[in-house]
């Protein structure tokens, strides 16, 4: 892969914004380059465009070199300078698993980009020959989500890297949100070997950590400098970096949460086993598991007016009939199995 060859030209010429943070780095006592106001610290100052400590944490625990790490503004944010960087409006494609993370498709509208779904087949493994008969000349990024949101598996780490090579001419996307919760190896320790690879993380799930908004691209150090110089130049605050760091420090916690939740998941799926309306539990490799009930919208209805919210994802492909239960606590998992023995009591 020539990486000149899938950037959108105006972002391979782009002459990124220069900041006085990034102008300028060293030590100093007396900052006046950036128009701040001197009072009110540590607010007043803008932050680390690069956010190099966060970086350094990250790249230390996850094995991965700090050049290789971009941080946004939640993996949102990665998902759309995906195409912003790759992906020219009106012209270029995507490919993408069905069903999947809806963000992807949302993204592609957003930029006006074409989005081929490709569909899993019914017990949501993936077919990789149609996933790679999909590409075309124009075709700059193929997403795939493992573990599968909403479907819950992962896949296997060889057929992904395999994809990887089999479509050496755009970026495969594999998105890791629920990494954390999966008996599948990441692929962040390919990234060497594939150089069309982006990986996403994210603190929104296994880090508890949704509210803060913070999501972790990994690639070449090639991709990651064409990232930085489209992203927004302050794109993730103090508070944010701040808070990431402290978290990064305790990272026992979420290896604690992340067992408590697997415990949880373990417990749930055996108590659904013996509820009626439940008629296929599909196998999870998440923090959620998709389930086939009898009357999916029924059931959602009944459950929201017990005040016990799901996710309905009866129109979604493949999904007819499905809710998605994320795994609670010991006590909302029980609120949950409760609700749905009474149902229709
Ligand atoms: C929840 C989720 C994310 C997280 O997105 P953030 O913007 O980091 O909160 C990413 N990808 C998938 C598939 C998800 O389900």
């Amino acid at each position: 892969m020539n990486l000149k060859d899938i950037v959108r030209p105006n972002i391979w010429n782009l002459k990124p914004y220069s900041s006085a943070r990034s102008e300028f780095k060293g030590e100093a006592s007396v900052w006046l380059d950036a128009n701040e106001n001197p009072l009110n610290d540590p607010y007043n100052r803008y932050p680390d465009p690069l956010q190099m400590q966060v970086k350094s944490a990250i790249a230390r625990q996850k094995g991965v070199a700090e050049e290789n790490i971009f941080l946004g503004v939640g993996s949102d944010e990665c998902i759309d300078l995906v195409y912003r960087t790759f992906c020219r409006p009106g012209v270029d494609n995507v490919v993408a698993i069905s069903p999947s993370y809806g963000m992807y498709e949302v993204c592609a509208d957003v930029n006006d980009v074409e989005y081929r779904k490709v569909a899993l087949y019914s017990d949501f493994s993936l077919d990789a020959d149609a996933l790679i008969a999909a590409i075309d000349q124009n075709t700059r990024a193929i997403w795939i989500c493992s573990p599968n949101n909403p479907t819950g598996n992962a896949f296997d780490s060889r057929l992904l890297a395999d994809i990887c090579r089999r479509a050496e001419n755009c970026i495969v996307v594999i998105d890791e949100a629920y990494i954390d919760f999966s008996a599948q190896p990441t692929m962040l320790n390919r990234l060497n070997e594939l150089p069309n690879l982006i990986v996403l993380q994210t603190f929104s799930k296994a880090w508890g950590s949704a509210a803060v908004r913070l999501g972790m691209a990994f690639a070449s150090r090639e991709i990651i400098e064409i990232f930085n110089k489209v992203k927004y130049p302050y794109n993730v605050n103090k508070l944010t970096q701040d808070y990431a760091l402290k978290l990064l420090e305790r990272h026992s916690q979420v290896r604690d949460w992340v067992a408590m939740l697997l415990q949880q998941r373990a417990s749930l799926i055996a108590r659904l086993q013996h509820i009626a309306v439940v008629k296929h539990i599909y196998a999870t490799d998440a923090n959620f598991v998709l389930v086939r009930v009898s009357d999916a919208c029924d059931i959602y209805q009944y459950l929201c007016r017990r005040g016990i919210i799901v996710r309905n994802r009866h129109r979604v492909q493949l999904c007819e009939q499905c809710l998605r239960i994320t795994v609670g606590t010991q006590d909302e998992n029980d609120s949950l199995i409760q609700a749905l023995e009474e149902y229709g009591k």
